[in-house]
């Protein structure tokens, strides 16, 4: 679990502002969900014989010897959220949140124990426009921010009843390959055949390589549905891949799942993933209700932003304020608030702890600030103030207190 200091915090921030102003012009709006759900939850959405719940959840037992879970990702508290307040009923709808998630998996780059997730889910709807939408509104924030080297693999799960098909055909071909399997994948075999096909072993690839697809056992309607979205993404200009051994590591999925990938990072290349639910909320005990989301993975997206190049808008300091002298630091605080008041979003950083003159100057220069502003005695009495440009050449001015909001926004803009 990472300190994230501030340096790296802005670059986050920056970035959440950036994605959640994107989803916001497509009309989804933001619900915050608590981090802790029953555990119970947990196991009944992303299912048991999931990498997540057999052995990332953090689990405790409260003061009532209430099973809890730290949330390991967003869409299962979203949904319970969602059945709890009757958000599902007779209406649609476009939720983002976002936030820490928190699985115990072997920390590594880009593989962290508490990570950011910012999650979008669509409720109610059946697509494949919806599909279409989540996906172009994520190719979006790649094109705003300059990230090219990302691509977009898709693939459809079909229905339940197709995957049943699927599943038993998965049985069949393992079973004739058992004695290669690995220790997981002979335990996921009966239970969960799927899962085998998203190991990370890199000694099951060739294996997996050679199973059956997905895509021959699709049922008509979703087929119908697929082609439906890959039309839509054609006709956006969104190139993809379809990667017919794309499953996603959760069990709630069907027809659409995707995935954003890079090979930029290293092995951990998965920056955005999602894909349709619409099984769970029944699952869950609520009415059939169609829906279908997607969560991106904040460090990654941090750091691959990072790899394209990408700066971040400066947090520096526009002025400094040095005080000098008797009296002078009440009228700098003054003028401060003055400042903030009048100038929309300029950065004012007073000089605290007094000094001299060149102790105060070299924070001013560390600030980063634009311009430092030097109040001292004689320029108290004089109803003005040095302005002393810090990053560019050029001398020192005297401005009028009453003057100083107009020249600065003048020089700042
Ligand atoms: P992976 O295959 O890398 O384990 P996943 O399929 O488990 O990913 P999801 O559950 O789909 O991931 O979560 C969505 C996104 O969250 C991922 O695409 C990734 O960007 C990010 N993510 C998942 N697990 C972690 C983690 N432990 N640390 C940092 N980011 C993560
Ligand atoms: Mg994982």
């Amino acid at each position: 679990m990472n300190d994230i200091l501030p340096e790296a915090s802005s670059t986050f921030r920056y970035l959440e502002s950036v994605v959640q102003g994107i989803v916001a012009s497509y009309g989804y709006s933001e619900i915050r969900l608590p981090l802790l759900e029953h555990t119970e939850l947990f196991k009944r959405s992303i299912g048991e014989v999931t990498d997540i719940v057999e052995k990332e959840m953090y689990t405790f037992l409260d003061r009532n010897g209430e099973s809890l879970t730290l949330r390991p990702e967003a869409t299962a508290g979203m949904v319970r959220a969602g059945m709890t307040n009757g958000l599902f009923h007779n209406q649609k709808q476009k939720l983002w949140t976002s936030g820490p998630m928190f699985r115990y998996e072997k920390p590594q780059q880009g593989r962290y124990r508490q990570f950011y997730q910012f999650d979008v889910e669509a409720i109610g709807y059946e697509g494949p426009d919806i599909d279409a939408e989540l996906i172009i509104m994520s190719a979006r924030m790649w094109q705003q921010l300059g990230i090219s080297k990302i691509e977009l693999e898709i693939n459809s799960l079909g229905t339940p009843e197709a995957r049943a098909s699927y599943r038993d055909a998965l049985i069949e071909y393992f079973t004739s390959v058992k004695n290669q399997l690995d220790e997981d994948s002979i335990r996921r075999l009966e239970q969960n055949p799927l899962r085998i096909l998203d190991s990370k072993n890199p000694g099951m690839q060739a294996i997996v390589e050679a199973a059956p697809v997905m895509l021959d056992y699709l049922d008509e309607e979703s087929a119908t549905h697929f082609s439906g979205l890959r039309a839509l993404l054609d006709a956006a200009g969104v190139t993809y891949t379809v990667n017919p051994r794309l499953v996603r590591g959760l069990d709630y999925y069907s027809r659409t799942v995707f995935e954003w990938v890079t090979d930029a990072l290293g092995s951990q290349g998965a920056v955005c993933s999602g894909g349709r639910y619409d099984g769970l909320v029944q699952k869950l005990g609520g009415r059939e209700t169609t829906a279908i989301g997607w969560a991106m993975g904040i460090e990654r997206f941090v750091a691959l932003y990072e790899a394209c190049g990408g700066e971040v808008p400066t947090s520096d300091a526009d002025v400094y304020i040095a005080a000098l002298g008797s009296g002078t630091l009440e009228r700098a605080f003054r003028l401060a608030e003055e400042l903030r008041d009048t100038i929309s979003g300029i950065k004012v950083e007073m000089n605290l702890g007094g000094g001299s003159f060149k102790s105060q100057m070299k924070r001013a220069d560390k600030s980063g600030a634009e311009f430092a502003l030097i109040l001292g005695e004689q320029e108290l009495t004089d109803g003005c103030i040095g302005v002393k440009p810090m990053r560019s050449a050029g001398e020192q001015t005297n401005v009028a207190l009453e003057e100083l909001a107009a020249t600065l926004e003048q020089k700042l803009r």
